[in-house]
C-alpha cells in the first residue's frame, strides 16, 4: 500500500487523486456547455475503394476545441459524456452537422453518391423514441437515409439491445456498420441479431497483419465470414502501402487510414473532393 512507502508518498498520491477528480468535475460541467458554446468540430476521414482510391464517403470524427486544453480527442471525453448524459445533445449535434455537410458535398459535381458514417454510443440508443428522432434529424438535413451509415461498436450492442432501433432505421434505408470488429467480444450472434451491412475491421489487426501470421489469419477469417453472409468490409487504420496491398490481396475492397487520408477539416475535405490537394496530403489532426 501507499502507506508502506513512507509518509511523503501518501500525500503525493492523495493530492494527485484529488487533482484528478477535480479535473473530471471541471471537465464534466464544461462538457455540458460544449455544444452551446460552439466548441465541437467534426473531422472527416475518407473511406476509399482500396483498388482505385475513389472516395466513397467519410467517417465523421468528433473533436472538442477546449478554450484552455486545446483539441481534446473523443476517447478523452466521450466516456465522460456518456456518464453524464451530455452525449445525447452532443450526438444530436454530430448527426445533424455530418448530414448537413454531406448534403453540401453531394451537390458537388460527380459526388451525389457520397456517403457519411456517424458513430453512435450506447447511451444514445437507450433514449425513448430515438429511432424516429434519428430519422427526423437525417431527413431535416436533406440527405437520403440510404447515404447514412451509423457505426455501432460491439461493446455498445452488448450493453443495450439495439435490435429494435436498428431494425426500424434499417427499414427506412439507413445503413449500419459494426465498428472495431474483432476486439471486444467478437460475438458472432450480433451478426444474426443486427441488420448490419458492414463490418469494420479494427486497426489492431490491420496493424499486425503484415508482421504476424495470427493477425493476417484473423483478417482473412473476418473477410470470409463477411463474404459468406453478404456483408461489406471496411479495414480501419491502414498506414502503409504494404498493408493496403495485403488487404487487397485478401479481397478487402474498402478502407480508411492515414495512408489514404487522415481526418480532415471540412475545408480540407472539400478541397480533396474538388480534386485539389491530391498531391499534398494534409497534416493529421
Ligand atoms: P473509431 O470510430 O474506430 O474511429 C477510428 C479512429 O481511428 C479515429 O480516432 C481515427 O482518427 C483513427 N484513425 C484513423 N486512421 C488511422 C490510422 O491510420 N492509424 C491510427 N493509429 N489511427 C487512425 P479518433 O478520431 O480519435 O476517434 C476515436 C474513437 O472515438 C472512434 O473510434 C469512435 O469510437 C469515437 N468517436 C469519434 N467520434 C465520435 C462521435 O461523434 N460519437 C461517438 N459516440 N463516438 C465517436
Ligand atoms: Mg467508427
Ligand atoms: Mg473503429
Ligand atoms: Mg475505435
Amino acid at each position: 500500500t501507499a502507506k508502506n512507502r513512507g509518509p511523503g508518498l501518501v500525500e503525493v498520491f492523495d493530492e494527485a487523486a484529488s487533482h484528478r477528480s477535480l479535473d473530471r468535475l471541471a471537465l464534466r460541467s464544461e462538457l455540458s456547455h460544449a455544444v452551446e458554446r460552439d466548441q465541437l468540430r467534426l473531422r472527416y476521414q475518407p473511406i476509399v475503394n482500396l483498388a482505385t482510391s475513389e472516395i466513397l464517403g467519410f467517417e465523421a470524427l468528433l473533436r472538442w476545441h477546449h478554450p484552455v486544453r486545446g483539441v481534446v480527442p473523443p476517447d478523452d471525453f466521450i466516456p465522460l459524456a456518456e456518464e453524464t448524459g451530455a452525449i445525447i445533445g452532443i450526438g444530436d449535434w454530430v448527426l445533424a452537422q455530418a448530414c448537413r455537410q454531406l448534403a453540401v458535398w453531394q451537390r458537388l459535381p460527380g459526388r451525389s453518391r457520397l456517403g457519411m458514417n456517424v458513430n453512435l454510443s450506447a447511451t444514445q440508443l437507450q433514449q425513448p423514441g430515438v429511432a424516429v428522432h434519428t430519422l427526423g434529424v437525417i431527413k431535416d438535413a436533406g440527405v437520403s437515409p440510404g447515404d447514412i451509415c451509423l457505426e455501432i461498436t460491439e461493446h455498445s450492442s452488448i450493453r443495450t439491445d439495439v435490435t429494435e432501433f436498428a431494425t426500424t432505421l434499417r427499414g427506412a434505408g439507413v445503413n449500419f456498420a459494426l465498428d472495431d470488429f474483432g476486439i471486444s467480444y467478437s460475438n458472432l450472434s450480433h451478426l444474426k441479431r443486427l441488420p448490419v451491412g458492414t463490418l469494420k475491421i479494427d486497426r489492431l489487426f490491420v496493424d499486425g497483419m503484415t508482421a504476424k501470421d495470427t493477425d493476417l489469419g484473423i483478417v482473412r477469417a473476418i473477410l470470409a465470414i463477411a463474404d459468406s453472409i453478404g456483408l461489406a468490409v471496411v479495414a480501419e487504420g491502414i498506414e502503409t502501402a504494404e498493408q493496403r496491398a495485403a488487404l487487397l490481396a485478401l479481397g478487402c475492397e474498402r478502407g480508411q487510414g492515414y495512408l489514404l487520408g487522415p481526418p480532415l477539416s471540412d475545408e480540407e475535405a472539400t478541397a480533396l473532393l474538388l480534386g485539389a490537394g491530391r498531391r499534398s496530403v494534409p497534416a493529421r489532426h
